[in-house]
């Protein structure tokens, strides 16, 4: 899939568009989900150009897991969920809606539904 730069999460890591962030080193970025699934929603992004998995370096999918374990290791002691989920889509088929390779992190609470 060709990358387009003009896409949101592009546009974040520009610093053209504003999001809540909550994490960044050299290669990674996390910020607060906009239309959250739960309290704490998180989102984590590779710097790398990439819209899916499929493109994305070895190196930036490495860094991209490895914020997201730390990030949820913080999730959990922070907000003290039941269970968090993982996630992550490759194509409008699959429930991808933002065309730049992006991570889930949604904390979850026994008996609290998802927020429409
Ligand atoms: P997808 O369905 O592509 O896996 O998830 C995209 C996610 O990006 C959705 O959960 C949606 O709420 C979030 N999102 C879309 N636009 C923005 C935005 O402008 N800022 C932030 N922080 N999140 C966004």
């Amino acid at each position: 899939m060709s990358y387009d730069p003009n896409n949101i999460f592009a546009r974040i890591l520009r610093g053209d568009a504003p999001c809540i962030k909550v994490f960044e080193d050299a290669t990674t970025l996390a910020f607060m989900d906009v239309m959250p699934q739960s309290d704490g929603h998180l989102l984590v992004v590779p710097k790398e150009d990439a819209a899916e998995i499929f493109e994305l370096s070895e190196a930036a999918a490495v860094a991209c897991i490895r914020t997201v374990r730390r990030l949820s290791i913080a999730v959990r002691a922070a907000l003290q969920p039941t269970g968090v989920v993982v996630a992550q889509f490759n194509g409008s088929d699959a429930g991808q809606t933002v065309p730049h390779v992006h991570f889930h992190i949604i904390p979850r609470w026994a008996h609290a539904p998802l927020i429409p």
